[in-house]
């Protein structure tokens, strides 16, 4: 397309612009749309990629013959954590299995820290007038939403292509001692699809913090979750901390969410031995083991990590064109209209689209009148506010490939509308 920049167009160019899109809106509503571009799920295809897993275990017995229908073996079935620690890059005696969801092991390890510090730690971090952590932007919502709950500040800091902005973090963590911990997603991050580089990963295992037990929430959600032959792999959190002297400062989190089945696959942690301990002292007050039936069909099901690694390129071929679709509608839509960017990400479950300053809340509010379901605009930010009110999450691995093609001609049509309406009253 031969489009010039949007800010570029003469008063009465820009009302007829306006009234073209006003008419494709108009176009788009009549159609009657219900389509859902709102979160990061796995399709029912991708499920089904895991069907077997139904008539799994075939024995009632693990490696070393224990039965594990029964109690006990609360770090999780050994064949299960010797896989992931293969997939992770760290040593099985680092990695525990729990339950089905990562995202209740970081709740876990946060609330454990609330209640009586970790390793490191002077006090209980509840007994500290306040606590801060330092949030890469945009980012996971529920990680957010988490620190809120529990009383927890937030400092933002900007996601940048090869992760958080190092320089940014160093100068809120030097100094002040209230700022205890930070997330990162370091692989194919949500939204961004960044990737934490070896050089960032290095910076923020070794930079000086002024807390003495400061944490970083090391979810990698993603790890394995490529879209591209690129197979990138996560930078060494754990082997870099160790080196720098600060074993204890990652905590990394992964499971099968999007890998096996979201609602009951098997979540991971590793971290420095004493850290583990630490955990499974506190973890052993609540559960006498974890599902170790579910761990068995996992192995079962995938043999080695190898398995897992085939299978993940299965789930490749379901969800590449998806994200094929969405570059392909913004850019039929928006390319040199100047008014929006996107990511091309390799990996993970997310588009990140910035539209015009101050109109990706419009955006939201016109696709949904027409039908069109997005996470609500200001999402990957603390409290739900994007200070510049441009940031959307894109989702598209849910929804069938047609309604995805459907959905992102309409979401290209609403950014253009609302900044043809911003740039016409400004
Ligand atoms: N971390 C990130 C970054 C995610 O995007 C998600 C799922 N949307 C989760 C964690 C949730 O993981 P789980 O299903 O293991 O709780």
């Amino acid at each position: 397309t031969s489009r010039v920049p949007l800010r570029s167009l003469s008063p009465d160019e820009l009302a007829s612009f306006l009234a073209h899109q006003q008419q494709a809106y108009a176009d788009l509503q009549a159609r009657g749309l219900k389509l859902d571009l709102t979160r990061g799920k796995p399709a029912p295809d991708q499920l089904d990629l895991s069907a077997a897993l139904l008539d799994l275990p075939t024995t009632t017995l693990d490696r070393s013959g224990a039965d594990v229908r029964n109690y006990g073996g609360l770090e999780g079935l050994p064949e299960l954590r010797e896989i992931f620690a293969e997939l992770l890059g760290v040593e099985a005696a680092q990695v525990l299995c729990g339950g089905n969801s990562s995202l209740t092991m970081m709740h876990q390890v946060l609330t454990f820290l609330l209640l009586w510090g970790g390793p490191g730690s002077e006090r209980a971090w509840k007994d500290e007038p306040v606590i801060k952590f330092v949030c890469p932007v945009p980012g996971y919502d529920r990680h957010f939403s988490m620190l809120a709950d529990l009383g927890i500040e937030m400092l933002t800091v900007p996601m940048n292509a090869d992760g958080p902005d190092v320089d940014a973090v160093a100068a809120l963590v030097a100094d002040d001692p209230a700022v205890k911990g930070m997330w990162v997603v370091p692989t194919y991050a949500n939204p961004t699809g960044s990737v934490v580089s070896p050089e960032v990963a290095r910076a923020l295992m070794a930079m000086p913090t002024a807390a003495p037990d400061f944490r970083i929430f090391w979810d990698n959600a993603y790890a394995l979750h490529h879209l591209t032959d690129d197979e990138v792999a996560s930078a060494d959190a754990l082997g870099l901390a160790a080196a720098a002297g600060n074993p204890d400062r990652p905590v990394l989190f992964a499971s099968t969410s999007k890998i096996t089945w979201a609602g009951a696959g098997v979540a991971v942690m590793a971290s420095s031995e004493a850290t583990k301990a630490w955990f499974l002292k506190h973890l052993s007050m609540a559960s006498i083991g974890p599902d170790k039936v579910n761990h068995l069909r996992h192995v079962e099901l995938f043999g080695d990590a190898e398995g897992v690694r085939a299978h993940m390129r299965r789930h490749r071929e379901l969800i590449a064109p998806k994200f094929a679709a969405v570059d392909a509608a913004l850019t039929a839509g928006l390319e040199g209209l100047e008014i929006a960017e996107w990511t091309r990400p390799t990996g993970g479950y997310f588009v990140n689209l910035d539209v015009l300053d101050d109109t990706a809340s419009r955006v939201v509010a016109l696709a949904k009148e027409a039908g069109i379901a997005l996470t609500p605009a200001g999402a990957s930010f603390p409290h739900g506010q994007d200070p510049r009110d441009r940031n959307i999450r894109l989702a598209p691995t849910f929804p069938p490939l047609d309604q995805v093609e459907a959905a992102m001609a309409g979401v290209a049509t609403c950014v253009a509308l609302a900044a043809a309406e911003h740039l016409t009253a400004g």
